[in-house]
């Protein structure tokens, strides 16, 4: 497995071609609106050299008996799936931003599970290639970007009915060596900052939509691909320092737009091609992986969003407040409540048939939902101890004037004993982590929320509800 230093100098070996506000950007690991994601994603890499954290972040492949990165591992149990989360919320606690590993792990176990069932279905081979490129991350420990979102044009219209046919990735070639691509994703979480990319569709997918149904593997910087990287709320802070927030790790995942002009992908890494009737499949367990994680993430960014937020009030004179209690107590709750659905989702987990273990659906799903609301609620409550300072803070050049940083240090000073310095970066940390950019992420990420209310209804068994009901109202049932 790769140490920290190894995953940063991997990456100034590839190249990657990536543009932001206009520009190339010749080296992510030193730009500074790239180096706080790979810092971040370098995290995994880190902890699984710590003894603390070992027993998370390692594991043993089921394919070849070694000793692996988890975020590589296809789970053999639902003591992997719990583990999984147990994980994500000790490496959130450490960044608290997105680190972009897991997108990757979802697809290769979603794609691992629907390989094989392609392959019952209709004689392909593509599950011994999946195992083969398992193996091959394994030995790698390549940080694979999980590429499912497509740009999408029109909503109304299905991928074959766009005006204009690239706004869904297809197939635009087939040959005797493999085949060729075109198209784009988007909302590409961590994918400047990984070496490989997998392609999979993004929903369902009709009969005359063949050309749609691709999923495949290629490197991030194969010929052809292009990532424009997306702004963020108070992206030019990075190049200040205190006033990021959290200069180190961030804000979010740093996605970007990957542009696939005509790239080649040789058979060997193409996992499906034109089996429409799995998209839908490939879809939903990708969702469901992913839905999985964020009681695990966000129940981590959440705890230092709470912790944040008795440090400001503390800094204020206010912590012993009944109400400040009070709130910083319904903080407490909803962080562990949808950590609660994130291990109750991995602890119901069953083995698919190919032997890789899946989530509870429904619960997952639920999980997902209540990240929607509840990390605004928290937020909510945060910007409510923190007072309006979150919004009107000066800069911290401003702070560090010659001339007038008295003036700021004096008048924007809290408790006696505590000097100004901190209190702006607790400040500046919260207004990072609660702010435009994290709070959309929690919102959109892993599916919108009505992706979700789809899947409730669907896992829901609303008739077998309604014929306990039934019952139990002494209905009798007629035939
Ligand atoms: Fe992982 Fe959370 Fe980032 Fe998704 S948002 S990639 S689950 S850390
Ligand atoms: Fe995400």
């Amino acid at each position: 497995m790769r140490t920290r230093q190894e995953y940063i100098d991997s990456l100034k070996a590839l190249n990657t071609v990536v543009y932001a506000f206009g520009e190339k950007i010749d080296n992510v690991v030193e730009h500074p609106l790239t180096k706080p994601h790979v810092n971040a994603a370098a995290m995994t890499y880190e902890l699984a050299h710590d003894p603390e954290f070992e027993d998370l972040v390692t594991t043993t492949s089921h394919l070849t008996g070694k000793k692996v990165s988890r975020f590589t591992h296809i789970h053999q149990s639902a003591d992997d799936l719990v583990k999984k989360v147990k994980m994500l919320r000790g490496i959130s606690q450490r960044t608290g931003s997105c680190y972009q590993r897991c997108v990757g792990f979802d697809g290769i176990n979603a794609l691992y599970a629907t390989t094989y069932d392609i392959d019952q279905k209709h004689g392909t081979r593509y599950h011994e290639r999946m195992k083969d490129y398992v193996k091959h991350l394994q030995e790698t420990d390549n940080m694979v970007c999980g590429a499912m979102t497509d740009p999408k044009g029109d909503r109304g219209l299905s991928p074959g009915k766009q005006d204009d046919p690239d706004l869904y990735v297809r197939i635009v070639e087939k040959n005797d060596k493999g085949i060729v691509i075109r198209g784009a994703k988007a909302h590409q979480t961590g994918v400047v900052n990984s070496h490989e990319i997998l392609i999979m569709p993004t929903i369902a997918l009709a009969e005359e939509d063949q050309d749609y149904a691709v999923a495949c593997a290629l490197p991030v910087d194969a010929p052809g691909v292009i990532h424009i990287f997306g702004r963020q709320s108070n992206d030019t802070r990075k190049f200040d320092e205190m006033d990021q927030g959290n200069a180190c790790f961030g804000v979010v995942g740093g996605e970007a737009l990957t542009v696939l002009n005509d790239v080649f992908v040789p058979w060997e890494k193409v996992f499906m091609c034109g089996e429409v009737d799995f998209a839908g499949t490939l879809v939903e367990r990708f969702a469901c992986y992913h839905r999985q994680n964020y009681g695990g993430c966000k129940g981590g960014v959440s705890d230092i969003i709470v912790g944040a937020t008795a440090a400001i009030a503390d800094m204020n004179g206010v912590a012993r407040a009944s109400h400040i209690r009070d709130k910083i107590v319904e903080m407490l709750h909803l962080t562990e409540t949808v950590y609660c659905c994130s291990i109750a989702c991995s602890s119901q987990g069953r083995p698919t048939r190919s032997g890789a273990y899946f989530v509870d659906p429904l619960l997952a799903n639920v999980g997902k939902l209540n990240i929607t609301r509840f990390i605004y609620e928290i937020c909510r409550l945060s910007h409510d101890i923190a007072g309006g300072l979150l919004a009107t803070l000066p800069s911290e050049k401003d702070l560090q004037h010659p001339e007038i940083g008295p003036y700021v240090e004096k008048y924007f000073k809290g408790k006696a004993d505590v000097p100004t310095e901190e209190r702006y970066r607790i400040v500046r940390l919260l207004e990072n982590m609660t702010g435009g950019t994290a709070l959309v992420e929690s919102m959109h990420g892993a599916g919108s929320p009505q992706a979700q209310r789809v899947m409730i209804l669907r896992q829901g068994n609303l008739p077998h509800k309604v014929a306990l009901a039934r019952k139990l109202a002494g209905i009798e049932e007629k035939g």
